[in-house]
């Protein structure tokens, strides 16, 4: 996949990086990534995704820009409230990088539609904000062989990791939160610099994961804590008795 003249300038100051290269961005140029979430995760993750020259990103989010939720997306405008966040994150993209093609879909991502939506990419980051939404995404990708980067941030916690078959993000938070929408952040508060970390977390490693530069990151999740200023990498064991990724899962 050759790149441009336009395109060598653009992404110079990552090409001179030995550990990208050129083969590494075209790496980038030849990646299909889908972002679930255009929120505080995704606000950060689709700005540096795009701007970095990942060649297709499909955007997936069904909600609506509310200004209570700026503060942490700053891809949107005020004016922006009350519509639609994949179209406005698309248009995001096209004004930064026009060599991106984005695919905004608005709808809700659940386990009938997750297959459909996600396969034919080669990444999938999930920066949705409640666990139902996110263990449907991880059981897709478990089921269509797909790398799941997830980001999550909440009051003062971020955790960040990639999962590739076992052990699977359901291993991780278990079955109980099927159902659940626990961990919204209208109800736990979180502020925007941190859900950014988190995202340009994810980022980064979505570009290292994709442009095969440095250690391969699959199986480590990253623990932030914003209020003492860690960040700790840390290992998750695969569930004997996972119903997503065991050895006899269930249907
Ligand atoms: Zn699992």
């Amino acid at each position: 996949m050759t790149l441009s003249d336009e395109e060598l300038t653009r992404y110079a100051r990552q090409i001179v990086l030995p550990q990208l290269g050129g083969t590494g961005q075209q790496r980038l140029k030849a990646a299909r990534v889908a972002v679930i979430g255009a929120g505080g995760i995704g606000a950060a993750v689709i700005p540096a995704l795009a701007g970095a020259g990942v060649g297709k990103i499909t955007i997936v989010d069904p909600d609506l820009a509310d200004l209570s939720n700026l503060h942490r997306q700053p891809i949107y405008r005020s004016r922006d409230a009350g519509e639609p966040k994949a179209a406005l994150a698309g248009q995001f993209v096209r004004r930064l990088n026009p060599f991106v093609e984005v695919n905004p879909i608005e709808r809700r991502i659940d386990p009938g539609n997750a297959p459909t939506l996600l396969a034919g990419h080669d990444l999938v980051i999930d920066g949705t904000d409640n666990f139902a939404t996110r263990l449907a995404v991880s059981d897709a990708c478990v089921g269509l062989g797909l790398p799941l980067l997830s980001a999550a941030a909440a009051q003062w916690q971020g955790q960040v990791g990639l999962f590739r078959g076992r052990p699977c993000y359901r291993c991780f938070v278990g079955d109980a939160f099927d159902a659940d929408d626990c961990d919204n952040c209208a109800e736990l508060g979180v502020t925007g610099a941190l859900t950014g970390l988190a995202g340009n977390l994810a980022a980064l490693i979505a570009i290292r994961f994709l442009a095969q530069a440095g250690e391969d990151p699959v199986g480590v999740l990253h623990l932030i804590d914003g209020l003492d200023g860690t960040q700790r990498p840390i290992r998750i064991p695969a569930d004997p008795g996972c119903r997503a990724c065991g050895a006899t899962p269930s249907s």
